[in-house]
């Protein structure tokens, strides 16, 4: 398992997780309850909701998927710019000609 978003409200977490369910990346989402019981808890970031990946293997679609999403991104980059490699999904940035993840050179 993996974290791979750390979401602002619920809400937000289940619109991750959907996305990635889309894309075939079983995920699931935790801290919501906390969340639900903030009356008693301070918010801070580890009470914020977060996304979780089954299969670490789905690491690299995940976070080509959550570049797309782009708002809260689980390791800040400039992932917007960033294009996914074709061959591995890894975000290269553009000026970049070859994945720094395969080796696979763009056209
Ligand atoms: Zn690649």
């Amino acid at each position: 398992m993996l974290q791979v978003f750390v979401a602002q409200h619920p809400t937000e977490a289940y619109l991750v997780k959907g996305l990635l369910e889309i894309e075939g990346v079983k995920a699931f989402v935790r801290g919501e309850s906390l969340f639900a019981a903030r009356g008693e808890a301070p918010i801070t970031p580890d009470t914020l909701p977060t996304v979780w990946i089954v299969d670490d293997g789905d690491a690299a679609r995940a976070a080509a998927i959550l570049a797309d999403f782009g708002s809260h991104p689980a390791s800040p980059s400039t992932a917007a710019e960033s294009v996914a490699c074709p061959q591995c999904g890894e975000m290269v940035e553009p000026q970049f000609a070859t994945c720094w993840n395969c080796g696979h050179e763009r056209e």
